[in-house]
């Protein structure tokens, strides 16, 4: 009998879904080690528009490009909108890569794992755990921090902390309030 490795061709990319509302230094992380594991990420930067994000979906894909770019060719970032399962289908892959920070992530990632498979079976999740270091870290913590005023150097690229803080000063000149 026929094994599936020999009828499924192995996979060469896969797909890094997020906001990445900004990218911070757990996110980094996961796309390095699936680059080494796996050779190519394509890193699928959610466009949702219901969700307020801080930054634009170009101002998150900038970042993420700057960031990666001397990973020529093993790391490239693009946006989607919709389901995520028709966005990989669009792709060479068929491999999702989710982080897992705590027990907590874990309802909603095998959730979301289920779902994807219910209606894409062909698609496997793959779930890398986040260092200790980066355990605590969440886009929406560093968000916080930075718009109050906090350093976020040690959570996120320097390339975002920049960012982070023009977008401080920007609410700062315009009047509003930091969150
Ligand atoms: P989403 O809204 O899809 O959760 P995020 O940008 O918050 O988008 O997260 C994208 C992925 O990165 C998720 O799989 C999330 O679990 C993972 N992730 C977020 N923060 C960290 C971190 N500090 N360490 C490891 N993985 C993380």
């Amino acid at each position: 009998m026929a094994g599936r490795s020999q009828r499924v061709a192995p996979v060469k990319a896969v797909v890094f879904p997020g906001s990445f509302d900004p990218l911070t230094n757990g996110h980094v992380d996961i796309i390095e080690r699936a680059s080494e594991i796996f050779g190519q990420v394509i890193v699928a930067v959610l466009f949702n528009p219901s969700k307020e994000a801080l930054f634009t979906q170009a101002e998150r894909e900038a970042l993420i490009s700057k960031q990666f770019a001397r990973y020529r060719g093993r790391v490239s970032v693009v946006s989607f909108s919709g389901l995520l399962v028709d966005f990989v289908q669009s792709t060479k892959s068929r491999v999702v890569i989710r982080g897992l920070r705590a027990i907590s992530d874990f309802d909603y990632e095998a959730q979301m794992a289920l779902i994807n498979r219910k209606l894409a079976p062909q698609i496997e999740t793959f779930f890398l755990t986040a260092r200790e270091e980066h355990s605590y870290i969440s886009s929406t913590v560093v968000k916080q921090v930075a718009l109050l005023g906090g350093d976020v150097r040690g959570m996120v690229p320097r390339v975002v902390s920049d960012a982070l803080a023009k977008k401080r000063e920007e609410r700062r000149r315009q009047g509003r309030r930091p969150l």
